[in-house]
């Protein structure tokens, strides 16, 4: 059975251009409950490790350095079938592979500064969620 949880965050270049408020209101009006948000940085290391999977990628150094450039808005959102149901909502990686009306068609500015992040499985939606915040902070 699809679990109810998934993990986001709001990435760097989305905060910087202003677009959290937009995006929280299209999370919100998709359905998702926010059950934990925090506005805070990464540090390189933090970000190495949050995307250690992809450590062997060519494009792994570029994106810690990016995602550890400025602030991120994290979050755990809740709904029935939210990691696909989120994916789907956020849209392609690639944003100029993205649908018309997701996130990222409408906010990404690269495939790498792609405005949100969301978990690809249950499991990864735990682990993400439990990286930035503690039982008692999801609410
Ligand atoms: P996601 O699940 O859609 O976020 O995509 P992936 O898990 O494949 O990649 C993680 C993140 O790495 C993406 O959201 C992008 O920020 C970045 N990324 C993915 N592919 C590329 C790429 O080809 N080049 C660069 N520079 N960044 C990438």
């Amino acid at each position: 059975m699809a679990g109810n949880r998934t993990f986001s965050m709001i990435k760097p270049d989305a905060y910087e251009a202003g677009n959290t408020g937009a995006i929280l209101k299209m999370m919100e009006e998709a359905g998702f409950r926010i059950v934990s948000m925090k506005l805070t940085r990464l540090t390189a290391d933090n970000a190495g490790a949050f995307y250690a999977v992809h450590k062997e990628r060519p494009f792994y150094q570029d994106l810690v350095s990016y995602m550890s450039s400025g602030p991120i808005v994290a979050l755990i959102l809740e709904k029935d079938n939210a990691v696909a149901d989120f994916r789907k909502l956020i849209g392609a990686t690639n944003p100029a592979e993205a649908e018309d009306g997701t996130i990222r068609k409408l906010f990404a500015k690269s495939i790498e500064a792609n405005a949100v992040h969301g978990s690809d499985s249950d499991e990864n939606a735990a682990i993400e969620g439990s990286f930035f915040f503690a039982e008692t902070e999801k609410f």
